[in-house]
C-alpha cells in the first residue's frame, strides 16, 4: 500500500504559534510514511501572533509545505474549505494544529481507504472537559435522527477522503458545521464510509476557540442543514 496513493494533509490554524513546530515535523514524518508523493497544508486563518513568521521559517526546511492565509480570521470551516479547495494529491487528510492526534495513526486510516471514499476517526478516549463529551454525545445522537448518517463521533478531526469526493460534496456552511454537512452529504450521494478508533491526547499549548454560545450557533446550524439537503435532494431528483 505504501506509495500507492499521493496525499495531502490539511491543517486549519489559528493562533497556534506553540504548536506549529511539533505539528508540522509530525506531519511531515507521518505523511512520509505511509507516501512518497505529499504536501502539507496549512490554511493561517487571520492569526495574530506569531504563525505567520513561524510558517515562514519552517517553509526553508519543509519543502512540501504549503501556506495558505486569511487576513482576517474566517472560522473553521472556511478555513478547512481553502485547505480543501487547495489540496492537489489522491487523497486529502485533515486534522486540527492543536497536536491532540499522533499523526502517524494516519496508517489506520489509509488502510481502510481501500474499498472506502471516506474514512472517519473516533476518538477512542476523547482528552477534553466532561461538558465538552457530555455536549458532543448529545450533539452525535441528535445528529444520526436528523441526517441519517451513523458515525459515532461526527465532529473528530482526523479524516481521509478521497479527493474526488469534493467535486460533489460542497461545502456550504459556516462555523463549525462542517463535519455534520460533509457526513450528511456523503450519506445523500452513496459514498462508502468506514470508521476507525484514534488515540486522543490533551491540548499542551494553545487555546481551544469552542465557546458555550458555539451551541445555539450549531442548533442554527443545523436547522440550515437540514434546508440544504431538502433543496439537494429536490435537485438531484425534480418532481
Ligand atoms: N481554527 C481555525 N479558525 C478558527 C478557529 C479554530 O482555523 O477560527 C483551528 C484551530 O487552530 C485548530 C482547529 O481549528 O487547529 C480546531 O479548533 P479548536 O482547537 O479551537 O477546537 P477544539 O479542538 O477545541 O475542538
Ligand atoms: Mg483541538
Amino acid at each position: 500500500m505504501d506509495g500507492q496513493y499521493s496525499l495531502s494533509m490539511v491543517f486549519p490554524a489559528y493562533n497556534e504559534q506553540d504548536n506549529l513546530e511539533r505539528l508540522i515535523a509530525d506531519a511531515d514524518r507521518a505523511s512520509g510514511s505511509v507516501s512518497d508523493d505529499y504536501e502539507i497544508i496549512i490554511v493561517d486563518d487571520g492569526s495574530t501572533d506569531r504563525t505567520p513568521e513561524i510558517l515562514a521559517r519552517l517553509k526553508e526546511s519543509y519543502p512540501n509545505l504549503v501556506v495558505h492565509t486569511h487576513k482576517p480570521n474566517r472560522g473553521y470551516t472556511a478555513a478547512l474549505r481553502t485547505g480543501f479547495a487547495g489540496a492537489t494529491k489522491d487523497l486529502v487528510f485533515y486534522s486540527d494544529a492543536d497536536n491532540q492526534f499522533d499523526l502517524q495513526e494516519i496508517g489506520l486510516l489509509m488502510e481502510k481507504i481501500e474499498g472506502n471514499d471516506i474514512v472517519v476517526g473516533y476518538r477512542k478516549d476523547r482528552q477534553d472537559p466532561w461538558i465538552r463529551i457530555f455536549v458532543s454525545r448529545c450533539f452525535n445522537i441528535l445528529s444520526h435522527a436528523v441526517f441519517k448518517f451513523s458515525v459515532r463521533d461526527v465532529d473528530c478531526a482526523f479524516k481521509l477522503f478521497r479527493r474526488n469526493v469534493f467535486d460533489e460534496i460542497k461545502i456550504n456552511s459556516e462555523h463549525f458545521m462542517v463535519d455534520t454537512e460533509i457526513m450528511s452529504k456523503a450519506v445523500l450521494y452513496g459514498y462508502r464510509v468506514a470508521e476507525v478508533g484514534v488515540t486522543h491526547l490533551p491540548r499542551t499549548a494553545g487555546q481551544t476557540t469552542v465557546k458555550p454560545t458555539d451551541v445555539i450557533k450549531t442548533l442554527r446550524g443545523m436547522i440550515w442543514l437540514h434546508t440544504e439537503l431538502r433543496r439537494l435532494k429536490k435537485q438531484r431528483s425534480p418532481g
